[in-house]
């Protein structure tokens, strides 16, 4: 059992799971197809998300990065089929903010971490993708689609997902609670042009 994590559900087959013990408080998004899983990007990588994902679903797995920051691609250490947009699939190479500074932002507020959780071997997940994605770009879970919608400002290769049929919008760090933040490396406010459609009921 793996008391890091918050699992909760948003329907019948979709959870996010979250870390509320930082205050990151972090969200991760798991959809169930018919034939296949997604989880949207895997957070701080302090405890073992894959071990709580493998409790719900047996299906084969993808993994999906909304942007390349070290708070949304953490646990991609524990997967192999991730998915990065086309523009910011060096970073997964070579990530722009030195390993000091991100590890300041880890542990800038108090926190208990996890007993397994060794900051002195903190490393940012650097890794091949698997797929490369492109704006429009889909997933097909069987019976569940979800599509690639580019979206940068906070990042250059940030990318929101959207389910038609359910009419939700997974937003990454397009939207979030709190404070605004327009000085970060390579935040681009100018980008953050983003027209929004309702749909009127
Ligand atoms: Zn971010």
């Amino acid at each position: 059992m793996n008391d890091w994590f918050t699992v909760e559900k948003i329907d019948y087959d979709t959870y996010v799971i979250s870390e509320y013990r930082h205050w990151e408080e972090t969200h991760c998004y798991l959809l169930i197809g018919a034939e296949k899983a997604l989880l949207i990007d895997t957070g701080l990588g302090v405890s073992n998300i894959k071990t709580v994902i493998d409790e719900i679903t047996e299906l084969p797995l993808e993994i999906v990065t909304t942007h390349v920051h070290w708070d949304h691609i953490g646990g991609h250490k524990f997967f192999k089929n991730i998915a990065v947009y086309e523009n910011e699939k060096e970073w997964l190479f070579k990530f722009p903010i030195p390993l000091h500074v991100v590890k300041n932002n880890l542990t800038k507020e108090h926190c208990d971490f996890p007993l397994e959780f060794d900051i002195t071997k903190y490393q940012i997940f650097q890794g091949e993708p698997e797929r490369i994605l492109h704006d429009g770009d889909l997933f097909d879970l069987g019976k569940r689609t979800v599509q690639v919608i580019h979206t940068p400002g906070h990042s250059p290769g940030h990318i929101c997902l959207y389910e038609l049929e359910r009419n939700y919008l997974y937003s990454g760090d397009l939207i979030y609670k709190g404070i605004f933040i327009r000085q970060y490396v390579h935040i681009n406010h100018r980008q953050y042009n983003v027209k929004l459609y309702h749909k009127k009921h």
